[in-house]
């Protein structure tokens, strides 16, 4: 089975849901014409299906391992770098000043959502490098812009992201690494991180790491971290890679999924590094990295359920079981379902995803704070429930395959396999749920009800052409932001945590009927229509119950004491 771009998918949801003519619209993302879009879609899809497809089975069969220290890659994974890298995939949303492409998120988001679904464990090593410039962009010094920028956009040098050690998961602020200064402006980064992505390659003639560390004078907890650039190579004065630093891969986590894609243990002594941003300011540089990264992992999620979907469509259309009008078991009424639930909660959650990217373009466009909040939000929702749905749909997929969907010949499993970490990194889906809750209500509701009032506006217009469909979005929006009124009544978080991870994806069913909705009224008596129709009778109403879960507070949660657990 082949991987096919759904470049035709993303203009309808730039053209008819997510308002990307009003990113256009804007004086910063002028450029971004229909024809421009579309070349750049079709132009990233191509590469997608032609050479990053071919890479993902001969990754996960070949993983990357350590030969004396040395890190060898997946076969092909060079080559498919050089292609992302030469195609500008890398700096798509760089600053032009440093040779990127300044484009919207949204067309970003767009594209890695397309190289996740033909080869997440490659697609891994540009989105680090996508977050670490961005966090360079805002937070580093003019000359480490100068020098690293480039570098990194144009993708001879990669980066990474280092916050996690063994002490140190969800709690990033119980981390142990050092860094002293060493009195000529640099300083002396000394630790161990793991489960760091492309912690190392054999393509990039640097690899640069941003890594989490304390200073002697830094407070405990997340207040007293700071941020380092500490590259593999110190470069010499021309800013060519000279003197290794005192850094190394220790070794390679082997993992459930993603092969290709190299997990290292780091390990840094006493390593040369530079500040990022402000002392003790690290966590605020890192959040400019890891709310990409959120972003970027969301589209991870859909990008593997595109796949997965594809896949199972083709198996379920050439595989001949029982008597059926066309004699496969796409016919079957089960088979059926299966599919329409996958196709239609690919549709809801990339609606989501691109509707969060273009939130965060209207942000950098106009500095509203307005579309910042909006962004804030979306955030959580779209990464958790992107992976989420990454995760279901691929499990669906091996469904739909039977028995061949368990043999790892088909490639279904692999799918199951790979997206599996998607809601463990980036924040667990967990603390996404909780972000949402806490963080993001912060704002006594505001923000949520915004959402609300949008869904249900939208849910007016549609009464005339669809009157059960939208009464059935507007009813559950409705429930949405009582739920939302109870939530924000809770002083006791724990009340709020308790119920976050249904609260989040009760939020995210409504607005995929939303964007359903909207899909169905651009193409009216069309194919949209019907799966609309579908998601809104048989998945929409998920949730009724995940609310009254969300509403029921932390005691029920708690009833059972930790002996009473273990009998
Ligand atoms: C393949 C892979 C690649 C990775 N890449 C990177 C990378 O490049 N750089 C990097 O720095 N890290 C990376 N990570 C680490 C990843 O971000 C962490 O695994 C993740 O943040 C969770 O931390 P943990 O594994 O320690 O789990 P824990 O923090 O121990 O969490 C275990 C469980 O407890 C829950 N939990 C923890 N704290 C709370 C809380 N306060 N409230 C409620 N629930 C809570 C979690 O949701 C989870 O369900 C990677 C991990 C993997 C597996």
């Amino acid at each position: 089975m082949t991987f096919r771009s759904p470049v035709s998918e993303y203009e309808f949801l730039l053209n008819h849901i997510i308002g990307f003519d009003r990113v256009a619209a804007t004086e910063r993302f002028s450029e971004a014409s229909d024809d421009m879009v579309s070349a750049i879609l079709n132009e990233a899809g191509k590469m997608c299906d032609e050479v990053m497809a071919p890479l993902q089975r001969p990754g996960d069969l070949n993983p990357a391992y350590l030969e004396n220290g040395v890190l060898r890659t997946s076969p092909g994974f060079a080559e498919g770098w050089n292609a992302i890298a030469e195609g500008g995939w890398i700096g798509m949303s760089a600053p032009q000043e440093h040779g990127g492409m300044g484009l919207p998120m949204t067309l970003t988001s767009a594209v890695n959502e397309m190289m996740s679904g033909a080869c997440l464990s490659l697609q891994l090593a540009p989105l680090m490098s996508q977050g670490q410039i961005e966090a360079l962009d805002h937070h580093a010094s003019d000359a480490l812009k100068e020098l690293y920028l480039p570098k990194l956009i144009s993708g001879e040098w990669t980066g990474t992201m280092n916050l996690t050690e063994p002490q140190a998961g969800s709690d990033v602020g119980a981390l142990s690494s050092k860094a002293e200064p060493n009195g000529d402006g640099t300083y002396a980064v000394s630790g161990q991180k793991i489960f760091i992505t492309w912690g190392d390659n054999d393509f990039a003639g640097n690899i640069c790491h941003l890594v989490l560390a304390r200073l002697p004078d830094g407070a405990p907890g997340t207040k007293g971290i700071s941020l380092f650039l500490v590259p593999k190579y110190l470069p010499d004065e021309n800013g060519v890679p000279g003197k290794a630093n005192s850094l190394k891969v220790v070794s390679l986590e082997h993992k459930l999924g993603i092969h290709g894609s190299p997990t290292c243990v780091m390990q840094y002594d006493g390593a040369t590094g530079w500040l990022v941003g402000k002392e003790h300011g690290g966590m605020a540089a890192m959040f400019t990295m890891m709310n990409n990264a959120r972003l970027g992992v969301g589209g991870q999620g859909v990008g593997v359920a595109e796949a997965a979907y594809q896949q199972a469509l083709a198996y379920a259309t050439e595989r001949k079981q029982g008597k059926t009008p066309s004699g496969t078991i796409a016919d079957h009424a089960d088979v059926r379902r299966m599919l329409m639930e996958m196709k239609a909660d690919v549709f809801a959650s990339r609606a989501i995803l691109l509707s969060c990217a273009q939130a965060i373009d209207m942000a950098a466009a106009t500095q509203e704070p307005e579309c910042a909040a909006r962004a804030a939000f979306l955030t959580p929702i779209a990464k958790a429930f992107g992976t989420d749905t990454g995760i279901r749909v691929a499990e669906t997929g091996v469904q739909v395959h039977g028995g061949m969907g368990f043999i790892e010949e088909t490639g279904a499993a692999q799918f199951c396999r790979d997206v599996r970490v998607t809601s463990i990194y980036e924040g667990t889906n967990g603390i996404q749920a909780m972000d949402l809750v806490a963080r993001k209500m912060m704002d006594g509701g505001e923000m949520a009800n915004r959402l609300m009032d949008e869904i249900e506006e939208q849910a007016e217009r549609a009464r005339q052409v669809y009157p059960n469909m939208a009464e059935a979005v507007w009813q559950a929006c409705e429930s949405l932001r009582e739920a939302t009124d109870w939530l924000v009544a809770q002083e006791d978080l724990q009340n709020r945590f308790a119920g976050a991870v249904p609260y989040l994806r009760a939020f995210a069913r409504v607005l995929g009927g939303h964007f359903h909705l909207m899909a169905a009224m651009a193409d009216q008596g069309g194919a949209r229509e019907k799966l609309a129709r579908f998601y809104v009778k048989r998945m929409l109403p998920e949730h009724a119950g995940l609310l009254q879960h969300a509403q029921e507070g932390i005691e029920g949660v708690m009833a059972l004491t930790l002996e009473e657990l273990a009998n």
